[in-house]
């Protein structure tokens, strides 16, 4: 049987970082405001926070926390004087922590909700047609069927299946799985080199796993600046990463507690044996189960939602933000979506620029970039300017025993407007703030140099890149 409940303005459907933010903002905006979210925690209780906080960017960032803390006091700290005997790794409360992290940051989001009065609903959502939205519950039972003006889909993506390489959680796992070993594996291979690869194999190798990459390209990281994603790498294979390109995975066997993975390299088969396995070969959007004909919600031919510029999709009153549409499968870019979707919905006139999206890639140094990279902007012909700037040669960056970056700016050869700007660097998470803020309001690169930077910070190494455009770094 199905009940009819009440009606709402705005029903969005999955609460990662574009759903719980779209309700938050919608309910901010007056909107009578309902969220449905279907994910559980290990426990079996129903959580808000989609991928990024329970299986994503939250988890994989306390682990790298910790385990940089472990590595650093391992193997740096030596070097500034300080020798501890007996140092062990203790994972259980390593991972309790971080379940913690997690528990504290989605409780949060509870809190929120129930502070701006937005209905959760726990069970999946399904779309029907006429504005309406079926939801199962989490423990069974009726279906409720609910209705609402605007419905905003912010269902997520997944991991992507490998073919021969069935994920079975236990030896054979997807990211969330790498984010639980209980040991730290002795051999860990991991299918796909690309941002969870090596965030997840820098975790892993840090704690003292023995880590291969096997990637299909045979170019690391090809959307990344090419001198960038070069020094990432030497770094990368110092700390002792082994990244295989060229690699084409064949299939895998299971023999006793071994896998064994065949690869193709070239015209020759070579096998792995490792003791965990991690397939990390990207991310599709999520809408099973979700209804999307009977709304009619049409998907482009890769399997996201299509959706306009205003993040509407073919059916009146529905639009899709984050993970299950096209672009960068990135929380914040979610995040904004969502924001920008119920602004409009409210009759304002926002705009999200997808152009100004910062990528980070959290390993050791981190690798942070906005806008093109000179390689994508030879290939556009553009006439550009760049500006480069090592860390060795930033004070900041001696002091603190981590030289083995660089930050490179690019700006328009004519109008001297910053195109990109590229960083390897501790703490490039956070530096690349500045480059997005300077290019949102349509900086120079002059304007970047003419900035006061502190003394020392590894900021000035943005600001001497800056100089370096016009062939003026001081420090250099
Ligand atoms: P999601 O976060 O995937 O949320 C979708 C939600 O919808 C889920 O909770 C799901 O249960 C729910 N749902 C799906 N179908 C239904 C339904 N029918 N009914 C009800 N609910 C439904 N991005 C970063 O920007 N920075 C990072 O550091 C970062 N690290 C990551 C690390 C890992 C290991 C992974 C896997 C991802 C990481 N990402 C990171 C990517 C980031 O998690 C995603 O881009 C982000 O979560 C997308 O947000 P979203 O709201 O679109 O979808
Ligand atoms: P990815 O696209 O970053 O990397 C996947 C890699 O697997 C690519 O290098 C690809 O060439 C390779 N690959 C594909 N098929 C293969 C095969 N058969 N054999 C070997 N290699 C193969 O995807 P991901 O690492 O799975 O992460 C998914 C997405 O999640 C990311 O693209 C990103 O949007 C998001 N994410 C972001 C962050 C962050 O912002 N720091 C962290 C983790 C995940």
């Amino acid at each position: 049987m199905t009940l009819a409940v009440e009606h709402y303005d705005c029903l969005v459907i999955g609460a990662g970082p574009g759903g719980y933010t779209a309700a938050i903002r919608a309910a901010q905006l007056g909107m009578k405001t309902a969220c449905a979210e279907a994910f559980r925690d290990p426990a079996g209780k129903p959580v808000l926070g989609g991928t990024c906080l329970n299986v994503g960017c939250i988890p994989s960032k306390a682990l790298l926390d910790s385990s940089h803390h472990f590595h650093h006091i391992a193997h740096e700290a030596k070097a500034h004087g300080i020798t501890v005997e007996g140092l062990r790794l203790d994972l259980a409360t390593m991972l309790a922590r971080k379940d913690q992290v997690v528990r504290t940051l989605t409780q949060g989001i509870a809190g929120l909700f129930k502070k701006h009065g937005i209905t959760w609903f726990q069970g999946s959502g399904r779309l029907r047609d006429g504005g309406q939205v079926e939801i199962s519950p989490w423990e069974g039972g009726a279906p409720l069927t609910v209705s609402a003006s605007h419905i905003i889909i912010a269902t997520g993506s997944v991991p992507a299946a490998l073919p021969g390489v069935p994920i079975d959680n236990d030896r054979i796992c997807d990211s969330t799985g790498a984010l639980a070993f209980t040991e730290v594996p002795a051999r860990l291979g991991i299918i796909g080199a690309g941002i969870i690869g090596v965030e997840l194999g820098s975790v892993w190798r840090r704690l003292g796993s023995e880590v291969v990459l096997l990637e299909a390209l045979e170019t690391w990281l090809p959307s990344a600046d090419t001198d960038i994603a070069r020094a990432a790498a030497k770094e990368l294979k110092r700390q002792g990463l082994q990244i295989r390109l060229g690699c084409e995975v064949q299939g895998v066997e299971r023999q006793g507690q071994e896998m064994h993975v065949a690869y193709r390299v070239g015209e020759t088969i070579e096998w792995l044996v490792v003791d965990r396995l991690v397939v990390a070969v990207g991310r599709r959007p999520n809408t099973e189960g979700l209804g999307v004909e009977a709304a009619g919600v049409k998907l482009d031919a890769r399997g996201f939602i299509e959706v306009d510029g205003q993040c509407r999709t073919t059916a009146e009153g529905i639009y899709a933000i984050g993970d299950v549409v096209a672009g960068p499968m990135l929380a914040h870019k979610a995040s904004e979506e969502g924001v920008a979707v119920t602004e409009r919905i409210a009759g304002q006139s926002p705009a999200v620029d997808h152009g100004l999206i910062p990528w980070v890639i959290y390993t050791w140094p981190e690798i942070a970039w906005v806008g093109p990279s000179e390689q994508a902007l030879q290939l556009e012909g553009r006439a550009y300017r760049g500006g480069r700037f090592p860390l060795q040669a930033s004070g900041r960056a001696r002091a603190m025993g981590e030289t083995a970056g660089l930050v490179k700016v690019l700006a328009d050869a004519k109008t001297d407007r910053i195109l990109g700007v590229h960083i390897f660097a501790p703490q490039a998470s956070e530096l690349i703030a500045e480059a997005v803020l300077a290019m949102a309001f349509d900086a120079s690169a002059e304007d970047l140099a003419r900035t006061v930077h502190a003394h020392p910070t590894l900021a000035e190494a943005i600001h001497e890149a800056a100089l370096a455009v016009d062939g003026r770094p001081i420090n250099l």
